[in-house]
């Protein structure tokens, strides 16, 4: 069911969450785009400029890791910039009430820790781009520590213990999904009694698979996006609105 307005959706999704014991939210590129994170599909998001690098691409050619570097290094002032929205900080309050007990965000910007959740209470289903990870032995390393090696070097760094390539810590098309946290959010899914998915196009999958899955397990299944996605119609509450309006009354202390 589509809310008539936001005031009328913002009701029906309070009433959702009052009765709710258990929520999971899915979380994507749509929550961040008010701090000031373009997202991918809207006019002006990122795809619209740059077409993305595989990674077979990345791992083959080094001037594919040049370009992919040179890219990141131009979002850093975005990235480092932006603070939790309202729908990040709506999300921590309901999770420090003891509603949601982790988030499962397709985004890797880091605004959920940034908004109080643990580490751990955050399923990042396609990485995190704040730092970086040597594809071969797994080594972390942050993202100043690569940007003076390809500032001294003029190209993208390779790992110094074991000299594969060294990456942002995301998950590129190409790429294998993370395990452990495609299962932890299998199981969040099937456990929860309200799935909420907010700012996500649902076209991404595996990821855009977990709302039909909490649907089929028994949740209600709320969408929050300001266009329409292909799973409205399983839901039993569509919000197009901004996110931001929609959450901004589920802000608590
Ligand atoms: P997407 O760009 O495909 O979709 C974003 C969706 O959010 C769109 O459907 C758009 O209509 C909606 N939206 C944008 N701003 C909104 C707002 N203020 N209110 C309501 N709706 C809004 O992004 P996606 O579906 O998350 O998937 C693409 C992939 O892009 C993700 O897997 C993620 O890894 C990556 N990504 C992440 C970030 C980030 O971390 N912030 C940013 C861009 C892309």
């Amino acid at each position: 069911m589509i809310a008539e307005d936001l005031q009328s959706g913002v009701e029906r999704l309070g009433d959702m969450i009052a009765r709710a014991k258990i929520i999971v939210p899915f979380t994507g590129a749509g929550i961040s785009t008010e701090c000031g994170i373009p997202d991918f599909r809207s006019p002006g998001g990122i795809w619209t400029r740059n077409r993305p690098i595989e990674f077979g691409e990345f791992v083959a050619s080094q001037s594919a890791r040049d370009e992919s570097w040179r890219r990141r290094f131009a979002m850093q002032e975005v990235f480092a910039a932006a603070k939790p929205g309202r729908g990040h900080r709506a999300l921590a309050s309901l999770h420090r009430a003891g509603k949601i007990p982790a988030v499962i965000t397709q985004n890797i910007d880091n605004l959920h820790q940034a908004s109080g959740f643990a580490p751990d209470r955050v399923i990042e289903l396609h990485g995190n781009t704040t730092y970086a990870r040597c594809i071969g032995c797994g080594q972390v390393y942050q993202l100043d520590w690569v940007k003076r090696r390809f500032d001294r070097d003029g190209a993208a760094p390779n790992c110094s213990a074991c000299d594969e390539p060294v990456k942002t810590a995301t998950i590129s098309f190409g790429q294998a999904m993370p395990e452990d946290e495609m299962q932890r959010a299998t199981e969040l899914s099937r456990a929860c009694d309200l799935f909420i998915a907010i700012g996500s196009s649902l076209v991404v999958w595996p990821a855009a698979g977990f709302p039909m899955m909490a649907k089929e397990a028994g949740a209600r299944l709320a969408i929050i996006n300001r266009e329409p996605t292909e799973q409205d119609n399983i839901a039993d509450l569509v919000i197009r609105h901004d996110i931001g309006e929609t959450l901004g009354p589920f802000v608590g202390n």
